[in-house]
């Protein structure tokens, strides 16, 4: 039986996709919650914030009213400080930093304060940053996702003109086309790109993919530095047997289609099989079921201490009903008349101590499960997608771009960052590479920058 799409009433897929994270219903909560801070001199919080934002500072300006104050402490530091507030895995960031858990009390809810200031800021369009006279010079910036929108803020701040070529419709990279629906909005993510862009300086041309419309070279030539934000492709393949059925399908495509499409208008399993256990894997699932799929089964070959998501992600896909199957790594698709009827996994054991790599080995045990599908996704971690990239002097062997600290590459004015460069993290990491290669592209404009 083909996969199906219009499984579900409008009214349940609207309820299935409504923000997870919803703000504070009352403005007194927000100030309770901010009068709990306990403002530690040493701040753990902002230590685990990748993007170093002044946590205690916000809050403090929270606390006393000053909520604009609060909106330019957590924009200077990271201007996607609105997104970030709804898609960071806190709990492994700053909120799973914050001194009350190590008395066992609720931590600060530190995203959610964030999003009290960062939605009035955006709402308010309160002018929080005047951008510098132009002095110029032009950066070319590949990619409008978190990465390249950070990096052409912090430049378009200091007076470079800024053109972003991107190869989709819309602004904000995986934000817009691949972060679950019910984390960020499609609206949110527009308005966020407005945000950014509103200083001035800053054109981004959409349907502009380079490498196809444009050569990377020509980019090179017109302009006096680029940055590279591509991010990472499509979900890596798993080399098994029967992996080219029908039914078999990639995360990421799943993922965009959602994103992209009506609702009712994606094609989803009555059985469903997930295999990997980081964000985008618990997204795929999360949201098959959402869609309508009976039974979805997460497969992972390793064990819940050895996950990449976070038990708060693990949680959302225990509640939306998903299962687990542990230490089975994927060994066979089978299937009937072309399509895809089941996964058989090897079982398997984790070995005693780890390895060089730090992980520990994977060790069959001889046995085997085979897991009913209809629909495999396949969620198992991504690979790099661009010609451009991989057959230049930028990569290293696993694909990634190769930089130094300031996100500089090896070829003379060009700079990388995100996921394109650490194989893909979150959303707050792409944007403090971001930051980065704008200092870097700053000293490099410098006229009396040396080689
Ligand atoms: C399914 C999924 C769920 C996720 N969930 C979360 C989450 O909940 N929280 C979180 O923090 N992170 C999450 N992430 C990770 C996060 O989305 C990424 O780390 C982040 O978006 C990386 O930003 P980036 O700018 O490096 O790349 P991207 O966001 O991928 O942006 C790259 C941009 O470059 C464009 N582009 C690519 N090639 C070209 C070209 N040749 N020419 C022009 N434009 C080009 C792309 O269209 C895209 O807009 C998730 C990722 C996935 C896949
Ligand atoms: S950006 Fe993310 S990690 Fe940093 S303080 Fe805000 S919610 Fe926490």
């Amino acid at each position: 039986m083909p996969l199906q799409n219009h499984r579900l009433e409008p009214q349940e897929y609207e309820r299935n996709f409504t923000d997870i994270h919803p703000p504070f219903e009352l403005l007194d909560t927000a100030f309770i919650e901010a009068n709990r801070c306990l403002y530690c001199y040493d701040a753990p919080c902002t230590k685990s914030c990748p993007t170093s934002i002044d946590v205690p500072q916000f809050i403090k300006q929270i606390s006393t009213g000053n909520i604009k104050g609060s909106a330019e402490t957590i924009f200077s530091a990271n201007i996607m400080g609105g997104g970030c507030a709804k898609v960071c895995p806190v709990e492994k960031l700053c909120e799973g930093a914050c001194v009350y858990n190590l008395m066992h009390e609720k931590p600060i809810p530190i995203a959610k304060l964030q999003r009290f200031s960062t939605e009035r800021a955006i709402a308010a369009q309160w002018k929080l940053f005047e951008r510098k006279p132009s002095n110029g010079k032009r950066v070319a910036v590949i990619g409008a996702g978190p990465a390249g929108l950070a990096c052409a803020h912090a430049l378009s701040l200091e007076g470079v003109n800024v053109t972003i070529f991107e190869k989709e419709a819309k602004g904000g990279g995986l934000m817009t086309y691949g972060v679950a629906a019910y984390k960020v909005t499609d609206e949110f993510c527009q308005e966020e790109v407005d945000w950014i862009t509103s200083i001035g300086g800053i054109e981004i041309r959409y349907n502009t993919e380079i490498g196809k419309d444009m050569s990377f070279e020509d980019l090179q030539s017109e302009h006096d530095a680029v940055f590279i934000g591509i991010g990472v492709g499509v979900a890596r393949h798993l080399g098994i047997p029967g992996e080219d059925l029908d039914g078999v399908v990639d995360a990421i495509k799943f993922i965009y289609d959602i994103r992209t499409k009506d609702y009712a208008d994606v094609s989803v399993g009555d059985k469903v099989v997930v295999i990997g256990m980081g964000m985008t894997a618990i997204d795929a699932a999360t949201q098959s079921k959402r869609l309508g799929a009976k039974e979805v089964v997460m497969v992972y070959r390793r064990d819940e201490g050895e996950k990449s998501c976070t038990d708060a992600e693990l949680d959302i896909a225990k509640l939306d009903g998903c299962s687990f199957v542990w230490l089975a790594n994927p060994k066979e698709v089978l299937g009937a008349n072309g399509k895809a009827t089941a996964l058989v996994c090897d079982n398997v054991r984790l070995s005693d101590t780890p390895d060089a790599s730090g992980k520990r080995a994977i060790i069959p045990t001889g046995e085997t499960v085979t897991i009913e599908a209809d629909m495999i996704i396949r969620a198992a971690g991504q690979t790099p997608f661009e010609e451009f990239i991989q057959h230049s002097a930028l990569t290293n062997n696993s694909g990634k771009v190769n930089t130094n600290r300031q996100q500089a590459t090896n070829l003379k004015g060009v700079f990388a960052g995100g996921d394109c460069v650490n194989g893909g993290k979150e959303v707050v990491d792409a944007v403090q590479h971001g930051k980065d290669a704008a200092l870097g592209i700053l000293e490099y404009l410098k006229p009396s920058h040396k080689e």
